[in-house]
Order: structure tokens, then C-alpha cells, then sequence
């Protein structure tokens, strides 16, 4: 059995949080004076603390209860206080499978922490025969597992997480931003099963609010709390909560958006791979696509002098460009700008 308060900083254990003064006194009542809250105005008061309406509403549709929602200013909120709760700095470390998201190391770097890596295996799966040993090692506190994996676009095999869950006595992180455009099942069924797992998802892709800045964790209620205790009071302001309110309330729209969106993936798969400039196309279950190329530097620059911008990862696996799949008429462009290009 996991004891997840031994996972938490001993210094954010003691910690005293501040207090808000809407966490003070979060009733309805006639007159405030009691945050120093310009008395005018139409945004001039403190936005819910705890966003009580947002996490019903994600709760009555996730159909998991609230004390195991936290809402983060993005997902990318979230993986920085996931640190400052479970990593010491200089002394405690996490383990990330590249080639993956970026922010996991650079959030590390900044909390002082160590990474330890293990690269995925040649089909952009877990690769457990080197990850296993490394949960062994001292003061591995969080594996962060992405999937669908950005930039590779793949899921990595249940069966491995499942063993990765089965077998790490740390925090696992499952990063599911892109959730929604695949045909896996998420890995917030398993927050039952497993207390030390924390799924994120986030508003900014299939539901199309990354203007919005709106993260999701699941988790187990101990780690909401902390997380809660740590946030700064007010990390989602009220804009932020009644777009995705707003947004949570036309659910029928986003899933004919995500629809459109993954027919417009598999055509563009499909047209890709007709293109002599396009060696191999990866597999994705994300709203992207990771292509390599005969000379994924110069397509870059070709895309981009036509007004095409794609992600170059060339650095990161070898003659690969990121593609997001856009509207119909952005795809066909892109198509076209490629069909021309001369190697
Ligand atoms: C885009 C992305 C995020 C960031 O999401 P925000 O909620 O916009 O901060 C997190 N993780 C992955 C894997 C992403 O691709």
C-alpha cells in the first residue's frame, strides 16, 4: 500500500497555506469588504477560488466526484506544481520516456530536479526492460507517461502502463492531452485502483480553449488537496472558468469538431504518404501528425517561405516534422505546397 503523504515534500507537509478571503468567507452575502476589491466594475471581484461550478460540471460529465478534480491555468500549471508537491529539490528525481513533451524537463530543471530517461523503444512504446530497474533507484518520485504521446502521436500500450502502475511505488503521470482525438480509453477509470496515479487532460486542444488556459488532473483526493494547498489562490481567473463552462455546455459541437477532425487525419495520412518527399508517416491517435521526410530541414523552410508553419523536430527523431491537421482547406494547401516541392 502507498502512502502518498511520504511522497509529498516534507516542507509542503508543514506548510501553512495562505488563506484567500474568498476562502475565508465563500457565502453569498450583501456587502464585501473584505478583499480590498475595487467596489466598481464588472471583473473587479475575486474569481472562485476553487472553482466550484467548472469541477460539478466536469464531474457530473467525467462521472467522478469533485474532490478528485483540480483545475489548473493548463495542464502546464499542473506539471509544475506536480513538482513543488512531490520533488525536493536537489535531492529528488523524476523519470521521462523521450522523445516526449517538453515541459516535464524544463519544469524539472527549474525545480532543481533531476531527470532520468528512458528513451521508448523503436515503435515509440515504453521500453520496461530499462524502465523497471529505474524505480528502484533512490528518490524517483514521478514518471511521466504521455499518451498519446506528443510529437509521436501514438498510445503507448495499456498492457505497459498497467505493468508501470503495477510496479512503481512513485507518482504516475498519465498526460492525456490529446485524449480525446483517440480511440484509448482514458486512465481516469483506474484512479479507484491506483492511488498514486494522476491523469491530465487539458481544454486547450480537442476542446479548443488553449486561449483559455484550462488544465485538468485527476487524482486521488489526498493529491487534490495538496495540489489545492500549493496553488496560487486565484490560477484560474474568471474568463477562464465561463469559457469552459461555456464550452462544457455545447458537448454535441466539440465532439462534431473532434469527428471532422479525425477524418481530416486519416485523409491526410492517406495523401502523405502519396508524396515522394514523405519517406514514412507515423501512426497517431492526436490532432497531429509526426512525418519524416527525405530532408525534413528544407521542407521546413519550403513550407514556411509558402506561409505553411509545421513543427520541426528534426533535433529530436531524426528527419521528422509535426503536422497539425487543420481545417479541410489548410490541409489541401498543405498538400499542395508539398506535391511541389523538388528535392
Ligand atoms: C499541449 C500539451 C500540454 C499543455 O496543455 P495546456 O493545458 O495548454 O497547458 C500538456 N501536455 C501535452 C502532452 C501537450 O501536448
Amino acid at each position: 500500500m502507498i502512502d502518498l503523504s511520504q511522497l509529498i515534500r516534507p516542507s509542503v507537509r508543514a506548510l501553512q497555506p495562505y488563506s484567500s478571503a474568498r476562502n475565508e468567507y465563500s457565502g453569498i452575502s450583501d456587502v464585501y469588504l473584505d478583499a480590498n476589491e475595487n467596489p466598481s466594475g464588472t471583473l473587479n471581484r475575486y474569481p472562485d477560488p476553487f472553482q466550484g461550478e467548472l469541477k460539478a460540471r466536469i464531474s457530473e460529465l467525467k462521472k467522478l466526484p469533485a474532490s478528485s478534480i483540480f483545475i489548473g491555468n493548463g495542464s502546464d500549471e499542473i506539471i509544475d506544481l506536480l513538482f513543488r508537491l512531490f520533488c525536493d529539490p536537489g535531492k529528488d528525481s523524476v523519470v521521462i520516456l523521450p522523445p516526449t513533451y517538453g515541459m516535464y524537463e524544463v519544469c524539472a530543471a527549474l525545480n532543481d530536479t533531476d531527470v532520468l530517461t528512458c528513451p521508448l523503444d523503436t515503435a515509440f512504446d515504453i521500453d520496461l526492460l530499462t524502465l523497471l530497474p529505474m524505480f528502484t533507484e533512490q528518490n524517483v518520485k514521478v514518471l511521466f507517461l504521455c499518451s498519446p504521446n506528443n510529437p509521436t502521436g501514438n498510445v503507448l500500450s495499456p498492457d505497459r502502463i498497467l505493468e508501470v502502475l503495477n510496479q512503481f511505488n512513485g507518482i504516475v503521470v498519465v498526460d492525456e492531452a490529446y485524449i480525446d482525438f483517440s480511440n484509448t480509453t482514458s486512465w481516469i477509470n483506474q484512479l479507484e485502483r491506483f492511488k498514486n496515479l494522476v491523469v491530465l487532460q487539458t481544454m486547450s486542444k480537442a476542446f479548443g480553449l488553449a486561449a483559455a488556459r484550462v488544465g485538468i488532473a485527476y487524482a486521488s483526493p489526498i493529491i487534490v488537496e495538496y495540489l489545492t494547498k500549493i496553488k496560487p489562490p486565484y490560477n484560474v481567473s474568471l474568463l477562464n472558468q465561463r469559457a469552459a463552462l461555456e464550452r462544457l455546455s455545447e458537448i454535441a459541437l466539440v465532439q462534431k469538431e473532434i469527428d471532422q477532425l479525425k477524418i481530416e487525419r486519416e485523409r491526410l495520412s492517406l495523401e502523405l504518404t502519396k508524396i515522394p518527399c514523405c519517406i514514412h508517416l507515423f501512426p497517431s491517435e492526436a490532432n497531429f501528425l509526426l512525418v519524416q521526410f527525405t530532408d525534413a530541414d528544407a521542407v521546413y523552410y519550403f513550407l514556411k517561405k509558402n506561409g505553411i508553419i509545421v513543427r520541426n523536430r528534426n533535433t529530436q527523431i531524426s528527419g521528422c516534422l509535426r503536422i497539425t491537421v487543420g481545417l479541410p482547406k489548410e490541409n489541401d494547401l498543405l498538400l499542395n505546397t508539398l506535391k511541389s516541392f523538388n528535392q
